[in-house]
């Protein structure tokens, strides 16, 4: 778990540079490749540490980064603020290559950014990991580097880390692990979390079923599995990603929900996909058998696959 927060504080340590040559290079999407190749080589380089055999599915792999010096030479540079010794450039990349396994019985799945625009604008993004054992998520970790520890509190602190272990329940710590706390979804909250990204999902429908399940509280929107911390600690009842009528036949990613479905999980929630359909993470790298994501407190899960399937029949 620490390799996460060394992850987390490269991302904003990225972010934070990336804000200060913003005027010059609005249009640079480089920050967010050396945050991500940066967070990929050092969380797979903690994992290769301790579980030398282990097997990890990751986002990236080091081709464009070998092809591009100068970025290479930037990446390096950072990993070498956090990782213990001075990798070579060479180093990295064989790190960063430790994340092109295959899906199997054992393996991790890591997402280094999630919510690349999100980190882009400034606004919310996540490290995702999960450990996924015959099928079944056992571990994850979700870093929300951005996330305030109040959504309701704009003055409240931002950054934390959300940690759930099978059948032993969620924390959320803070980036420095000086505090830390279980959390639980919440029976009171009214609330739908959806993407920011309007093609990620199908935000018109999102807002009738809101509608028929009576929801009146403007929905929460937020780029990446932050979304799942925000469902597990209470503040949300409903995290909806319903395909994008546009884009019927995308796939979920496994590094994009493994994480997330645990932390919910664990705080006492559940995530289908749309049809209400347990997710099934072995099937490669992408969900080929699932549609979309639902994750709820539990209350209004059913009552929300239905209004899905009744929308989808008009
Ligand atoms: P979010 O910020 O919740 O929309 O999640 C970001 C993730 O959306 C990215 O990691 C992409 O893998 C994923 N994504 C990209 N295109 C689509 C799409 N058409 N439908 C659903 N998800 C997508
Ligand atoms: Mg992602």
């Amino acid at each position: 778990m620490s390799a996460v927060f060394s992850a987390a504080q490269l991302c904003q340590q990225v972010q934070a540079d990336m804000v200060k040559v913003d005027a010059v290079e609005k249009a640079d999407r480089s920050p967010v490749t050396v945050a991500d190749f940066g967070s990929q080589a050092l969380i797979c380089q903690a994992i290769r540490e301790v579980f030398s055999d282990d097997i990890i599915v990751a986002e990236e792999d080091s081709q464009t980064l070998q092809e591009n010096p100068q970025l290479m030479g930037r990446v390096t540079e950072y990993v070498n603020r956090f990782a213990v010794g001075q990798p070579s450039a060479e180093t990295v990349c064989d790190w960063i290559d430790h994340g092109k396994g295959q899906v199997g019985e054992r393996f991790w799945t890591l997402d280094p950014i999630d919510g690349t625009k999100g980190f882009l604008r400034g606004d919310q993004y996540a490290i995702a990991l999960a450990l996924i054992v015959d099928g079944e998520v056992k571990l994850g970790a979700l870093g929300c580097p951005n996330l305030k520890w109040n959504l309701d509190d704009p003055g409240s602190q931002s950054g934390c880390l959300f940690v759930a272990e099978r059948g032993t329940g969620t924390r959320i710590l803070s980036l420095d692990a000086q505090f830390s706390e279980e959390v639980r979804i919440s029976h009171t909250a009214h609330r739908f979390a959806e993407s920011v990204e309007s093609s990620h999902s199908d935000l018109d429908t999102h807002a009738q079923i809101a509608q028929q399940v009576d929801i009146i509280e403007p929905p929460i929107r937020m780029d990446s599995q932050v979304k799942y911390g925000v469902l597990a600690r209470g503040e949300a009842s409903v995290y909806i990603r319903l395909p994008n009528p546009m884009t019927p036949d995308y796939r979920e990613y496994i590094w994009d929900h493994a994480a997330g479905l645990i932390v919910v999980e664990e705080a006492g929630g559940v995530v289908t996909d749309v049809d209400g359909r347990e997710l099934n993470f072995s099937r490669g790298r992408r969900m080929t058998g699932n549609r979309g994501i639902l994750a709820t407190n539990g209350d209004l899960h059913s009552q929300v696959l239905e209004c899905i399937r009744k929308c989808s029949q008009n």
